[in-house]
């Protein structure tokens, strides 16, 4: 028992000496549970660190197989999985980087009707979706249970962040009011997921253990082709269909 105390010690050592996280922090983080709604390039990013962060839960949601032209990105699957429930592939890799995290490998879709029984227990989601639409499904569901939502998406060498903190500022559906495009096939450069789920993961560490500022109320832009990162304040909409009711 106290040689397991020894190893935990040494496997959080860095994290723990960073200001504000300590201990405490690390108490924290293993009493989370987190979920990772979709495991494509964003959601290997996001499993990987989560993992090796050591939270006390993971639940991994995908319903896909991995593909050879997923390979490029989602670096969690490799050559050896194809075929395989992406679940199941990433569940492997992610108990073998961390055997003190437990990993559930839920092989279904997120859909109006399996979403609140998908997100049962969870603290916190991370997005790793590749369409508006279950987005705005996790949102609603993320809002009602009143749980912290981060978004993440990326085309190309671009990327896009924030964190959602119902009652603390505005949801998804008030970034994105519009109506949602049709799904399409986006180019991705392999390392933009990865940029952006690391971003996932630094605001999920934050809001667990306490420390930083998270990207409330701001919508994080990163464009890989300039090398740049630009922010654009977002404010929530008091007419809002998802979130404008809430009280206080
Ligand atoms: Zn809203």
């Amino acid at each position: 028992m106290e040689r397991s105390l020894d190893q935990e010690f040494l496997r959080y050592d860095r994290q723990m000496m960073v200001r504000g996280f300590g201990l405490e922090g690390q108490k924290r983080l293993k009493q989370a549970r987190v979920a990772v709604a979709g495991i494509g390039g964003l959601g290997s990013a996001a499993s990987l660190y989560l993992t090796a962060a050591g939270v006390g839960y993971l639940r991994l949601i995908d319903y896909d197989v991995v593909e050879l032209s997923n390979l490029n990105r989602q670096v969690v699957h490799w050559s050896t999985d194809l075929e395989r429930p992406k679940v199941e592939s990433a569940a492997m890799k992610l108990t073998q980087l961390n055997p003190e995290v437990k990993v559930d490998a839920v092989n279904e879709t997120i859909t109006k009707d399996s979403v609140t029984k998908l997100l049962e227990g969870i603290d916190l989601v991370l997005d790793g979706q590749d369409t508006l639409q279950t987005r705005m499904i996790i949102n609603e569901e993320c809002v009602r249970r009143r749980i912290p939502y981060i978004y993440a998406a990326v085309y190309g060498l671009e990327g896009y962040m924030t964190t959602i903190v119902p009652h603390a500022g505005p949801c998804l559906k008030c970034v994105y009011p519009a109506e949602c495009p049709q799904p399409e096939k986006v180019p991705v450069l392999g390392p933009t997921p990865g940029v952006m789920g690391c971003l996932e993961v630094t605001d999920a560490l934050k809001l667990l253990t306490g420390i930083g500022r998270p990207a409330i109320g701001r919508l994080i832009v990163y464009d890989g082709e300039r090398m740049s990162f630009q922010e654009v304040v977002i404010k929530r909409n008091p007419r809002c269909p998802v979130c404008g009711k809430l009280k206080k």
